[in-house]
């Protein structure tokens, strides 16, 4: 989609630090990490948000649920994964992404 940044980041014209990629999902590090650990995982398609999902491409946010359980492997001591939607919960970039938080004990307003 023109003019969103993960889109932007999927097709490789912003940089990133990937730590994970398929046809179908990307994960990579929050440009702002709020914890030791904090990666985005992302559908390669564009979703404006967690309101966005439906039986029509719903598999791809399984996908993404299956690439964060991998690498929660190796975060230490658990992990969260935090997805806002909205204004009032703090989106600021309108592609679906989860923030998979950890390596250190969170507190409640991370992400
Ligand atoms: P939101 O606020 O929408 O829940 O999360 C957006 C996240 O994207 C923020 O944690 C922010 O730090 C991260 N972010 C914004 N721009 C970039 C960027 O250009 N590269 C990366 N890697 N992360 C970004
Ligand atoms: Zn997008």
């Amino acid at each position: 989609m023109a003019d969103c940044l993960f889109c932007k980041i999927v097709e490789g014209i912003i940089p990133s630090q990937k730590v994970y990629e398929d046809d179908f999902v990307l994960a990579f590090k929050d440009i702002a990490p709020q914890a030791p650990t904090h990666i985005l995982v992302i559908p390669k398609t564009h979703i404006s948000g967690a309101a966005d999902i439906t039986p029509e491409n719903s598999a791809v946010v399984a996908r993404c649920f299956e690439v964060i359980a991998q690498l929660g492997k190796d975060i230490e001591g658990g992990f969260r994964v935090v997805s806002n939607c909205g204004g009032n919960a703090g989106q600021t970039v309108p592609h679906l992404h989860f923030h998979v938080l950890g390596g250190a004990p969170l507190n409640l307003t991370m992400a």
